[in-house]
């Protein structure tokens, strides 16, 4: 019996992704699997992403980093972005983890344990992290790996893309023979000239588009449904959930779906958000509450027990993150542990 509310995540999917991007970037794909792989389970992404060749991985903290080694083994590089804070180094070289090394107190950190193999972190203009190209260091032992990450990859037109392009292209001549990772997902779609060495795609793996919409090419990865729990017919004038956020003005018949904000289903969906059901897009209606939301269903032939798509191939992530005010990132990281993650292929 599936749970009422089911994360089901495409492998086969995730796997073409990961094979379509380094067709279209040319050059090899660096996975990053941060944040439990975008909310979809690292082990399993990481797992079958490693099956497809991927041997160099991108989490945020040494935690993920930690279990995704024990996750993979030996073999595969891991390079944690937030680098090493004073006191960390020694939690990230017990894991064979790689720091990226984003300050001169980080190195220091790091040097100071004798640390190894690990990346930098160049900051061509975003002011995020990384050093800034006059203050970057003179090449060190250790340093495998030289990156610096777009601010603007989403927005094609935008002219700071070229200027941090020219940027990384010119500090990266200082580190001669050290590989070089500049583009995240919205990155490889910006070839020619952004691939550099390695690309660092997140999302256009996990079926998100750096724009708001995928390029076709790629393929739903996450699907997430809900069960219908109650079907009734709102008579005229009565209202559905909290703070009356849906009054019907003719007779309604709703159904009751197993998904909340306490799954990762955000309130901002009211009064926007819709879902595929019976074949087509619905209404959500009035407030999401905690453990369930209400769907326009009126003439649909549906039925207690069945399933309404929240994102999936037939509505597509991007729109369900636009409907909910959000982008696709937010709403595969806000789906919450009470969701059971099932794997296809
Ligand atoms: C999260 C992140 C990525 C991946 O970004 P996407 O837009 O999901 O492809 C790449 N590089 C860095 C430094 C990141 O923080």
């Amino acid at each position: 019996m599936p749970s009422p509310a089911t994360l089901t995540v495409d492998l086969n999917a995730l796997a073409a992704n990961f094979h379509t991007l380094e067709a279209i970037g040319g050059v090899p794909v660096h996975p990053v699997v941060k944040a439990d792989s975008y909310g979809l389970g690292a082990a399993a992404c990481a797992t079958r992403l490693m099956a497809e060749g991927a041997r160099t991985f991108f989490v945020a903290r040494a935690s993920e980093g930690v279990a995704l080694r024990e996750t993979l083994g030996a073999e595969p590089a891991i390079y944690v972005l937030d680098g090493c804070a004073t006191g960390r180094a020694g939690k990230l070289v017990a894991a064979n983890l790689r720091p990226v090394i984003n300050t001169p107190e980080q190195l220091a950190e790091w040097k100071g344990a004798n640390g190894g193999a690990c990346g930098l972190q160049i900051d061509t203009g975003m002011n995020r992290l990384g050093f800034r190209p006059e203050d970057a260091p003179e090449p060190f032992d250790g340093l495998e790996l030289v990156l610096s990450h777009l601010a603007c990859a989403d927005e094609p037109g935008q002219e700071m893309n070229g200027r941090q392009r020219m940027v990384f292209e010119e500090i990266a001549t200082r580190y001669p023979g050290i590989l070089r990772s500049f583009s995240n997902s919205g990155g490889v779609f910006l070839t020619p000239g952004y691939g550099f060495d390695a690309l660092r795609p997140g999302i256009s793996m996990y079926g998100g588009g750096p724009e708001g919409r995928p390029d076709p090419r790629l393929k739903a990865v996450a699907t997430l449904e809900a069960e219908i729990l109650q079907i009734r017919d709102v008579p005229v004038g009565e209202s559905v959930g909290y703070s009356r956020g849906f009054v019907a003005d003719t007779v309604t018949r709703v159904a009751i779906c197993a998904a909340g904000y306490a799954d990762g289903v955000l309130r901002s969906y009211s009064p926007k958000g819709q879902v595929f059901v019976g074949g087509e897009l619905r209404p959500m209606l009035g407030r999401v509450s905690m453990d369930v939301c209400a769907v326009d269903v009126t003439g649909l032939d549906v039925s207690v027990g069945d399933r309404v798509e929240l994102f999936g191939a037939n509505r597509l992530l991007d729109d369900a993150a636009a409907a909910a005010g959000t982008i696709a990132y937010e709403l595969l990281t806000s789906i919450t542990a009470r969701v059971p993650r099932a794997y296809v292929g």
